[in-house]
C-alpha cells in the first residue's frame, strides 16, 4: 500500500531501475533523481513514475526537488562502483560516494524526511577473517569504493544520533541476473562484472573471458562469490522501506543467498545455458579480491523477513543472456 512518495537516487541504473519496477508494482509513488552519467532514461518506466534529471550533489536542484515533491523517505543507489578505478582514482569516490551524498541528507534534515535505504557492500568488510560473513564481522574495507561506502554507513549513523534519521543499510554481495521480462537489465560501460562478460564472450563480443587467478585456496582453484539476484535485491528495498515505516531502528543487513559458487562454475553454468563453448583465458589474479565472499544473511530472514529466492546461478545466468539476447543487445539505447 502507498505511503508518501520514494525519492530514489540512481534509479536509472542497474539495481535502481529493478527496484523502481518493484516498488511501482506495489503501488508506491516514486520520484527518481538521476544525472545518467551511468544511468539510462530508457531504463525507467517514464509513464508510471516521475523522472528529475540532475545530480544529488547540487544544492538548489535537491532542495527544489525536496520541496516539489516532499519524499517520505530516500532509496539512494547512486554510486561509482569499479573498485580499480577507486584505488587510482580514490578522490572521484570520496567526492561521489560519501561527500555528495552530504547534499541530499543536508535537504533530508531540513524537510524532516527520516527514512533512508542505502546501497551499502559487502566491500565494507575487506578481506574475511570468517565465511559465512554476518553483519558483526570486522569493517576492514581494502579499496576505496568499499570505504567510501563504510564511511557513509558511519555518517548515517551519526545522523540517527543527532536527528533520529533512520537507515538501512543493504549490503550487498554480488548482484547478478536480469528483470524477467527481458526488458531492463545490466548495461555497463565498461563492463567489469564476471556474469556479463562470461556471456558478451558466448555471443562473441570479446574474443575470450580471463579467469582472474587459478591458485586461491579453494576446491577448484578460483574465486567463489554468492551470486544474488537483481530481483531478490529489489524486493529487499520494499521490506526494508516496510521495516522502517513500521518503527524500525538503524541497521546494516547483508543481502545474499548463503551460497557461493567459484568463477569456473559460472562460466561452466554459462555454457550449459548458452549452449555455447566459451572462450577462456587464465590470467593472474586481480588486485584486491578476496578468495571467498559468502553473505550470512540470516539477519535479512529476521529483521525484514527477506530470504533470496534465486538461488540457482544458472537463473541469474538465463535472465542475463535473456537481457543480451534481445534485439537491443544487452544495450540501452541512451
Ligand atoms: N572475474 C574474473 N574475470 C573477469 C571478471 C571477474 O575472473 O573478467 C572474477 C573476479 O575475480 C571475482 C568474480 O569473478 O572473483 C566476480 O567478480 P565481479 O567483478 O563480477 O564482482 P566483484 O566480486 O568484484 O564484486
Amino acid at each position: 500500500m502507498s505511503q508518501g512518495t520514494l525519492l530514489i537516487t540512481g534509479g536509472a541504473g542497474y539495481i535502481g531501475s529493478h527496484t523502481v519496477r518493484h516498488l511501482l508494482d506495489q503501488h508506491e509513488r516514486v520520484v527518481v533523481l538521476d544525472n545518467l552519467v551511468f544511468g539510462h532514461r530508457s531504463a525507467l518506466p517514464l509513464d508510471r513514475m516521475t523522472f528529475v534529471e540532475g545530480d544529488m550533489a547540487d544544492a538548489a536542484f535537491v532542495e527544489s526537488v525536496f520541496a516539489t515533491h516532499k519524499p517520505e523517505a530516500v532509496l539512494h543507489f547512486a554510486a561509482f562502483a569499479y573498485v580499480g578505478e577507486s584505488v587510482t582514482n580514490p578522490l572521484k569516490y570520496y567526492r561521489n560516494n560519501l561527500a555528495a551524498p552530504l547534499t541530499l541528507l543536508e535537504a533530508m534534515q531540513r524537510h524532516d524526511c527520516k527514512r533512508f535505504i542505502f546501497s551499502s557492500t559487502c566491500a565494507t568488510y575487506g578481506d574475511p577473517v570468517r565465511i559465512p560473513i554476518d553483519e558483526s564481522h570486522p569493517q576492514a574495507p581494502v579499496n576505496p569504493y568499499g570505504a567510501s561506502k563504510w564511511m557513509l554507513e558511519r555518517v548515517l549513523r551519526d545522523c540517527d544520533r543527532a536527528w533520529g534519521l533512520k537507515s538501512v543499510f543493504l549490503r550487498y554481495f554480488n548482484a547478478s541476473g536480469c528483470h524477467p521480462s527481458g526488458e531492463i537489465g545490466e548495461d555497463h560501460n565498461p563492463e567489469t562484472h564476471l556474469i556479463p562478460l562470461v556471456l558478451k564472450a558466448a555471443r562473441g563480443e570479446i574474443e575470450h573471458i580471463t579467469v582472474f587467478g587459478t591458485d586461491y585456496p579453494t576446491p577448484d582453484g578460483t574465486c567463489i562469490r554468492d551470486y544474488i539476484h537483481v530481483c531478490d535485491l529489489a524486493s529487499a528495498h520494499a521490506l526494508a522501506l516496510k521495516y522502517l515505516r513500521d518503527g524500525g531502528d538503524t541497521i546494516a543487513v547483508n543481502l545474499g543467498t548463503g551460497r557461493g559458487f567459484s568463477v569456473k562454475e559460472i562460466i561452466a553454468t554459462a555454457e550449459t545455458v548458452t549452449g555455447k563453448k566459451i572462450p577462456v583465458q587464465y590470467g593472474d589474479r586481480r588486485a584486491g579480491d578476496p578468495a571467498e565472499l559468502i553473505a550470512n544473511p540470516a539477519l535479512a530472514a529476521d529483521i525484514l523477513g527477506w530470504k533470496a529466492q534465486n538461488l540457482d546461478p544458472q537463473e541469474h545466468i538465463e535472465s542475463a543472456w535473456k537481457w543480451l539476447s534481445g534485439s537491443h543487445g544487452g544495450r540501452y539505447q541512451d
